[in-house]
């Protein structure tokens, strides 16, 4: 009886990818188990409240009923800011001066982009001292905060997380490199809001696309950290267009909305997906 999650961020209308992602989640949790919707909206600058409203009525019109309340993510920015000065307070964190345009990694850990590896940041900033910390820091100059996962690694040991499709994987959270865990603008970051929240809501098989596999590595190095339990996860395969490329919201992918504007109904669209 899992508790399963599908926790999209309101950027934009979902569209026939995200149908297939929830479906699955869903599908996960049947029949006895719990499905949960999160909405992760911690990016002010790109998530909309119109889009929030959105993802329910589609999910409700796809037929999908979850257990409520909804978790959103940009009521609770206060909690994983003490979370993160925890691992700050016990040295994991260090604060990174870098700026984009130094071609830093800033897309692996930001909120905005948790897909794909991305550049691994060369790790710059951890070789800092305390003064030259302290000096920028009350020069003003704007940092973010990264994960130093060698010492995180070094008080965890290595670590392990179950695939239910792909077996057990060693972790190499360090693949990654530092991730960045509060950006300049935002006091948190994906990879630290999606551990904690999986784990505050008895999240115990995280289902997601398969294109967030790196991704888990690294929450399974912040749960070892945070002693949060372990669950199970199942990444599936990301649904593509007839071109073979996978549907985007920047590629303007058709949306739930216009397809069901079109006359499509709910179980063309669930079948169409395979559910
Ligand atoms: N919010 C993330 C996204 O929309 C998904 C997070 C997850 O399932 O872990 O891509």
């Amino acid at each position: 009886m899992p508790t399963t999650r599908f926790a999209p961020s309101p950027t934009g209308l979902l569209h026939i990818g995200h149908a297939a992602s929830a479906l699955f989640a869903h599908a996960q949790a049947a029949p006895d188990g719990r499905f949960l919707l999160r909405l992760e909206d911690i990016d002010r600058t790109r998530c909309r409240p119109e889009f929030a409203v959105a993802i329910e009525e589609d999910l409700a019109w796809l037929g999908l009923d979850w257990i409520r309340p909804v978790r959103v993510q940009s009521a609770h920015v206060a909690d994983y800011a003490a979370v993160l000065e925890g691992l700050r307070a016990r040295g994991l964190v260090y604060p990174c001066f870098c700026t984009r345009s130094a071609a830093q990694a800033e897309a692996a850990g930001a909120v905005a982009a948790p897909h794909g590896l991305g550049p691994i940041y060369p790790g710059t900033c951890r070789h800092l001292s305390a003064a030259e910390r302290a000096d920028r820091i009350a020069a003003g100059i704007p940092h973010a905060l990264r994960l130093d996962v060698a010492k995180a690694q070094a008080q965890t040991g290595p670590l392990t997380w179950r695939d239910l499709d792909r077996g057990t994987i060693a972790a190499t959270p360090e693949r990654l490199g530092d991730v960045v865990l509060a950006r300049k603008d935002c006091p948190t970051s994906y990879h630290l809001s999606v551990t904690w929240d999986d784990a505050l809501q008895g999240v115990d098989l995280v289902t997601r696309g398969e294109d967030l596999v790196e991704a888990t590595h690294i929450h399974r190095l912040l749960q070892a950290l945070l002693d949060l339990p372990v669950p199970a996860w199942r990444h599936h395969p990301l649904l593509l267009d007839a071109q073979g490329k996978r549907f985007a919201k920047r590629d303007k992918a058709p949306t739930l909305h216009a397809m069901r504007e079109s006359g499509k109904s709910a179980a063309e669209i669930r079948a169409s997906v395979g559910y």
